[in-house]
C-alpha cells in the first residue's frame, strides 16, 4: 500500500474506534458523579473535581502518576512554562494550573417592602424550595445561598422599578417615557442580554440596585396556565428557583477583575476591578416577583415598563469579597508536528450541583477522553499536539480560560490552530453550535457523520430544528424574539458567529483563534432549564434535559470528531473563502444598519479590501490543493527504503510520513519531500494566519481588552455577537458617520495586511 493509502486507512480507522467509545452507560456514570455535590469554583468541592479530572486524565493518557513531581504550577511564568513546551513531550502528560483571582462569596441578604413608617411589611423568603424526593438537592438545598457573582457588597432602598428586560432599549425607552432611575431599585427580568449589563446599565442610570427574576412568560409553552405542574411534580418552573450568575460587565474584559490582560498570579500586581458593579444586585424567584409587582401592577392591566412602586423596597446583598485560588486542570498529547496544536476544553465549577451546567458538557469531554485514549492504546499518535482543559471559575466570569490565556498569549498565538469547547453540552432538545465561519464546512460535514442522538437514520445536523415534547401556547413576545434568536446567521452554512457567555472568549475574541461552542438547548417546547439554580440536578437532568444520555454522547462524538479531523488532517480543514464572503455580508448588515439610521457613510474602501482578501483567499485555495496533491503523490511513490534517510534530520512531516503512514523514501525523492512537506507547513500558517488577522493591537475603542475586529459579544447584548463590532457600534450607539468610516478604513487595514500573508 502507499502511503496516501495508508493516510486514508489511518483516518478511517482512527475515526472509526473514537467514535465507537462515547456510550450512554459511562456518560450517565460519569454525570452521576459529578453532578450528585456542589462543586463552586475554589471550593473544596471544586478542588477535589480538579483531582477527579486529573485521575482521568493520567488513566485514560496513560500517564504515570508522578510520586515527586509537582503537577501543580503556580507563581510565575517561567516556571510554569515547562509544562507548555509540547514540543519537548514524547509522551501525554497532565497537570494542574493554579490562579489566584478575586471572588465574591455570599454571606446573608435580605428584601422587604416598607410600609410608610419604615417598617418591613414584607419580607422575602430568599430560598429555594428544593426536591424533598431528591437526597442529593435536599442536602444541598441552602448550600450556595442565592447571590451573583461579583454583585456589589451593600444595601439599596427606594421606589420599584419595572424595566422589562433591562435592555439598553428598555432603559432608553424609559427616559424617552419621561421616566428616571435615579435611587430607585429597578426590577428586570432575566432574558435578551447578559445579566451583568442590566447591573451596568442601570448604574449609569443612577439606579440604587437591582433585582432581577424569573419570568414564566419566558418559558415558552411549559407553565402553569398550560396545565404543566411546576418541578419537581412536573416540567414547569418550579417558581423558587433562582437563577445566580456572574454580573460582570463582561463587554469590558472578562477574567479576573484585578488582573486585566495579565494572569492572575498569588504575588501579581492588582488593580481595583474595573469590570465589576458598584451597586448591589439580587436574584430573586418568580414567586418573591409576583408579591413586587403588586406594588406596580394594576389588576387587568399588562404589567407596563418605567412603572414605579409607591412604597419603597430594601434589599441587602452582604457578600465576603477576597482572593481565592483556581484550578484548571490540563493535559497534553504531543503530536508528530511540534508546533501545531488544537485545544479543547470545557468548564468545570458550577453554581451549586449543575447537571447542565457545566457537568453534562464535563461529561461530554470525559467521553473524548476515553476516546482519544483508546486511540492512544491502540498505537495512533495525533499529527498535531491536543491540549485539554477543564476550566475553573468560568462562572464568575471565564476566569480560568482567559486568565490561562492571558499567562500563555504567546504560545497560544504561535501554536493553536483552534480551539473547540463545549459548556452546557444538554439542557434540552435543540442542538446549538457557533463558531468561526473558517470551521462551519468542518463541523457541518462532522455533525453530518455523527448519528442523530434519539433518532435512527437522523444525523446530529438534524437535530438543529428539534423541538421538545411539550406544547401549549406560548407568550407572543416571548415567542417573536425566540424566533428570531433560533433565525441563523450565515444561512449558507447554518453556523452562527460567536458573542461570549463562554471560554472560548479569550481564544477568539483576544487571541484570534478559529473557535467553536456546541450543545444541546431548551427550546419553547422543553421543560425549561432551571439554569444557575440548584434545580440543576442530575435528577432533573435524566428526567427532562436528555432521558437516556443519547445528547452527551452525540456532543463528544460530534466535537471529538472535528478535534481529530482538525489535528490528523495533511491540510488544516480551515475554509478561509467561506469566511471572506461572510465578510462581506457583515458589510452588507452594518450598510443596513447605517441606511436604518438614516446615515451614508463611505464604506468602499473596505469592500475593495474585502473583495481583494476573496480573490487571495481562491488563491489559497488552488494552494491549498496543489500542495495536497503534490504531498499526496510523493506519499505514493515514497515505498522503497533507502539508508541514506537520516529520519532525525527531517522534517517533522517527514519524520511523520517515514514512521507513521509506513512509507519508506527513494533518496532521489528525499529532497523532493523535504519540500512538499515544508509547503504544507507554510500553507497551514496561512490558514491559521486568516483569524489571526483580525487581531487589532490597539482593539475596540472604550474595551480595548476586545481585539478582534470582525467579530465581538455584543458592547450591550454579552452573550450576542456582533460583526465588524466598532464599526456597527460607531452607529449604533455614537451615531458616528465619521468614526464610523476611521474604524472601516482599521478593519480594511488588517484586512489588507492579511491578504498580503495569504498571497506571500
Ligand atoms: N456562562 C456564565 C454565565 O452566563 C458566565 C459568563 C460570563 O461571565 O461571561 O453566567
Ligand atoms: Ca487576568
Ligand atoms: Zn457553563
Ligand atoms: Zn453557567
Amino acid at each position: 500500500p502507499s502511503g496516501e493509502d495508508n493516510l486514508k486507512r489511518r483516518a478511517d480507522k482512527s475515526e472509526k474506534l473514537f467514535l465507537s467509545i462515547p456510550n450512554k452507560q459511562s456518560a450517565l456514570a460519569a454525570s452521576r458523579a459529578y453532578a450528585t455535590h456542589p462543586h463552586l469554583a475554589g471550593s473544596i468541592e471544586d478542588f477535589h473535581d480538579a483531582l477527579e479530572i486529573l485521575d482521568l486524565y493520567q488513566a485514560h493518557f496513560g500517564i504515570h502518576k508522578p510520586v515527586d513531581l509537582p503537577v501543580f504550577s503556580a507563581g510565575s511564568a517561567a516556571s510554569r512554562n515547562a509544562t507548555l513546551d509540547v514540543h519537548k513531550l514524547n509522551s501525554p502528560s497532565a497537570w494542574v494550573d493554579v490562579y489566584f483571582p478575586v471572588m465574591n462569596t455570599p454571606v446573608n441578604n435580605s428584601l422587604e417592602v416598607l410600609d410608610n413608617n419604615g417598617k418591613a411589611e414584607w419580607t422575602a423568603d430568599l430560598t429555594e424550595d428544593g426536591d424533598p424526593g431528591d437526597p442529593d438537592a435536599a442536602k444541598y438545598r441552602d448550600f450556595i445561598p442565592t447571590f451573583h457573582g461579583f454583585s456589589r457588597d451593600g444595601e439599596a432602598e427606594g421606589q420599584l422599578i419595572y424595566a422589562n428586560y433591562g435592555t439598553y432599549e428598555d432603559y432608553e425607552n424609559i427616559l424617552a417615557a419621561g421616566g428616571n432611575l435615579t435611587g430607585k431599585v429597578v426590577l428586570v427580568r432575566y432574558g435578551g442580554v447578559f445579566r451583568g449589563l442590566k447591573v451596568k446599565r442601570a448604574e449609569e442610570l443612577g439606579a440604587a440596585g437591582v433585582l432581577i427574576y424569573s419570568d414564566p412568560r419566558d418559558d415558552g409553552s411549559v407553565t402553569v396556565e398550560n396545565g404543566y405542574e411546576p418541578y419537581p411534580l412536573g416540567p414547569a418552573r418550579n417558581p423558587t428557583s433562582v437563577q445566580r450568575g456572574s454580573v460582570q460587565y463582561i463587554s469590558k474584559y472578562p477574567g479576573d477583575p484585578t488582573t486585566p490582560g495579565y494572569p492572575a498570579y498569588e504575588n501579581a500586581t492588582r488593580t481595583d476591578g474595573e469590570n465589576i458593579p458598584k451597586i448591589p444586585s439580587l436574584p430573586i424567584s418568580w414567586s418573591n416577583a409576583q408579591r413586587l409587582l403588586e406594588e406596580i401592577e394594576e389588576s387587568g392591566q399588562r404589567l407596563m415598563t418605567g412603572k414605579a412602586s409607591k412604597k419603597t423596597i430594601k434589599f441587602v446583598n452582604h457578600v465576603d469579597t477576597r482572593v481565592i485560588p483556581i484550578w484548571n486542570v490540563m493535559a497534553a498529547i504531543p503530536g508528530h508536528i511540534k508546533n501545531e496544536t488544537v485545544v479543547i476544553g470545557c468548564h468545570r465549577d458550577a453554581w451549586v450541583m449543575g447537571a447542565a451546567d457545566p457537568t453534562s458538557g464535563t461529561v461530554s469531554l470525559h467521553e473524548i477522553v476515553r476516546g482519544y485514549g483508546a486511540l492512544l492504546r491502540s498505537g495512533w499518535k495525533p499529527l498535531r499536539n491536543i491540549v485539554i482543559a477543564s476550566w475553573d471559575a468560568e462562572e464568575y466570569g471565564l476566569i480560568g480560560s482567559t486568565e490561562w490565556a492571558e499567562d500563555f498569549a504567546d504560545w497560544i498565538t504561535e501554536n493553536v490552530v483552534a480551539y473547540l469547547n463545549t459548556d452546557v453540552s444538554s439542557s434540552g432538545s435543540g442542538w446549538n453550535v457557533g463558531a468561526s465561519p473558517s470551521l462551519a464546512h468542518l463541523i457541518r460535514k462532522a455533525a453530518q457523520d455523527v448519528p442523530h442522538p434519539n433518532t435512527p437514520g437522523k444525523s446530529l445536523w438534524d437535530a438543529r430544528d428539534d423541538e421538545g415534547p411539550f406544547y401549549g401556547p406560548a407568550d407572543p413576545d416571548f415567542m417573536a424574539t425566540y424566533a428570531e434568536s433560533r433565525k441563523r446567521r450565515a444561512t449558507d452554512t447554518g453556523i452562527s458567529p460567536l458573542g461570549s457567555g463562554s471560554d472560548y472568549t479569550p481564544f477568539l475574541q483576544r487571541l484570534g483563534i478559529a473557535s467553536m461552542d456546541e450543545g444541546f438547548g431548551q427550546t419553547s417546547s422543553d421543560a425549561p432549564y432551571h439554569y444557575h439554580s440548584i434545580y440543576d440536578t442530575q435528577r432533573w437532568q435524566e428526567l427532562y434535559a436528555d432521558p437516556g444520555f443519547g445528547r452527551h454522547v452525540a456532543v463528544a462524538q460530534h466535537l471529538g470528531l472535528v478535534g481529530l479531523r482538525l489535528t490528523d488532517a495533511v491540510i488544516l480543514p480551515l475554509n478561509t473563502t467561506q469566511y471572506s464572503f461572510e465578510l462581506e455580508d457583515y458589510l452588507t448588515e452594518v450598510e443596513s444598519i447605517a441606511s436604518s439610521l438614516s446615515l451614508d457613510p463611505d464604506f468602499s474602501g473596505l469592500e475593495k479590501s474585502i473583495v481583494n482578501l476573496q480573490s487571495k483567499s481562491k488563491a489559497l485555495d488552488e494552494e491549498k490543493s496543489k500542495t495536497e496533491k503534490r504531498f499526496k503523490k510523493l506519499l505514493r511513490r515514497c515505498q522503497h527504503h533507502s539508508k541514506e534517510c537520516r529520519p532525525r534530520l527531517l522534517h517533522d512531516f517527514v519524520r511523520w510520513s517515514l514512521r507513521v503512514l509506513g512509507v519508506e523514501i527513494k533518496e532521489t525523492l528525499f529532497e523532493k519531500f523535504l519540500k512538499a512537506a515544508k509547503h504544507v507547513q507554510a500553507v497551514n500558517a496561512k490558514l491559521v494566519a486568516f483569524e489571526r488577522g483580525f487581531i487589532s493591537e490597539d482593539g475596540i475603542k472604550d474595551r480595548e481588552w476586545y481585539r478582534h475586529l470582525a467579530v465581538a459579544p455584543g458592547k450591550w447584548l454579552g452573550y450576542g455577537a456582533t460583526t465588524l463590532p466598532s464599526i456597527t457600534e460607531a452607529l449604533t450607539f455614537d451615531n458616528n458617520v465619521t468614526l464610523a468610516e476611521v474604524e472601516s478604513h482599521r478593519v480594511a487595514e488588517l484586512i489588507d495586511k492579511l491578504a498580503d500573508v495569504l498571497s506571500a
